[in-house]
């Protein structure tokens, strides 16, 4: 079995995102900027938006957060995106979901400029990534395409099973594998909770995608020998034991299923890196779309 080391990969791409930045500070004296709004106080929100901060900060983008309370109205969030749009000096722009119950999420997304929809969430950038047109590519699916590649893990003709059918993760990965181009061309089968049989189909799986949210879903015998295994859920679960008192699991057993795929993803350490560092390369590619330097 081999790991796949998200983590590692990541630092790598921040650094080749760190280098194409400093050059553009260097030659330019212009950075990219990265706007954040965040509703609400939302520990794990909160959480998200500090480590887009901090992660922005390591490579030399700029970042903005925009921090509201709970009650804000729609409108008022509207025209935060609509000064936002209109703002020559950010290149990108985020609304760290959820949002409160009485925000119409659909209206806000919508309302993002599509060039500055560096979360790949607006319906034209979706649209787009299903005709396979440039476009900002979701952070999480994007991020596990990159390290299929980095580990020269083959995907054409290959059948791929993806666990969880969400609109961030499995429906948007689901489309780039089976998509016509290198690093895709897969059989995709997309499950979910009304599927039947499961096991019966992840057995077929050359590589399996698990996003169901569900800790420790995938067990060793709905594993195929040498199958590829990517294990995009988190989980925190109470460790008395750690300083911390909680430790990290995903969607798959990975104890047991490590004896038997060929590569594994782990859980801290495996798509999540993967997630964050995919938008620092969306905020850096918005950035060059919009300064194009003479
Ligand atoms: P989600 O919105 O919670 O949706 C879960 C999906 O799994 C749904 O499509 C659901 O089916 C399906 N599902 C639930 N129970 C199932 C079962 N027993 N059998 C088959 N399918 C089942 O999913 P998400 O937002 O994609 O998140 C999934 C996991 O990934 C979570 O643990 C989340 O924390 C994690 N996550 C990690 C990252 C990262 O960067 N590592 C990023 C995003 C999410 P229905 O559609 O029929 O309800």
């Amino acid at each position: 079995m081999k790991l796949i080391d998200g983590k590692q990969i990541a630092e790598v791409i921040k650094e080749e995102i760190k280098a194409e930045v400093a050059k553009y500070i260097d030659d330019y004296d212009v950075a990219p900027h990265l706007a954040a709004i965040l509703v609400g106080d939302d520990a794990a929100s909160d959480t998200y938006v500090s480590h887009k901060e901090k992660d922005c900060k390591s490579v030399g983008i700029t970042s903005s957060i925009y921090r509201f309370s709970n009650d804000i109205s729609e409108e008022e969030l509207l025209r935060t995106i609509d000064f936002i749009n209109d703002d020559e000096e950010v290149h990108g722009l985020i609304v760290q979901l959820p949002l409160p119950k009485h925000i119409n999420v659909d209206r806000v997304i919508s309302h993002i400029d599509p060039k500055k929809d560096v979360d790949g969430f607006h319906p034209l950038n979706i649209g787009k990534m299903m005709l396979g047109h440039p476009a900002f590519l979701p952070a999480t699916p994007a991020g596990i395409i990159e390290l299929l590649k980095r580990y020269n893990i083959e995907t054409s003709g290959k059948h791929c099973v993806i666990l969880g059918r969400s609109n961030i993760v499995g429906t948007p990965l689901s489309v780039m594998l089976s998509r016509k181009s290198k690093h895709a061309n897969a059989t995709v089968t997309l499950c979910h909770s009304k599927t039947t049989d499961i096991k019966e189909i992840t057995l077929q799986a050359d590589i399996l995608i698990a996003a169901i949210g569900m800790p420790e879903f995938v067990t060793a015998e709905m594993v195929k020998p040498d199958a590829v295994v990517i294990d995009v859920g988190i989980h925190r679960i109470p460790a008395p034991n750690l300083l911390s008192g909680f430790r990290l699991i995903g969607d798959v057993n990975f104890d047991e299923v490590s004896e038997i795929a060929s590569y594994i993803t782990p859980v801290p350490g495996g798509v999540g890196p993967m997630t964050r560092v995919a938008l620092l390369q969306n905020t850096l590619t918005a950035f060059k779309q919009m300064v194009r330097p003479s």
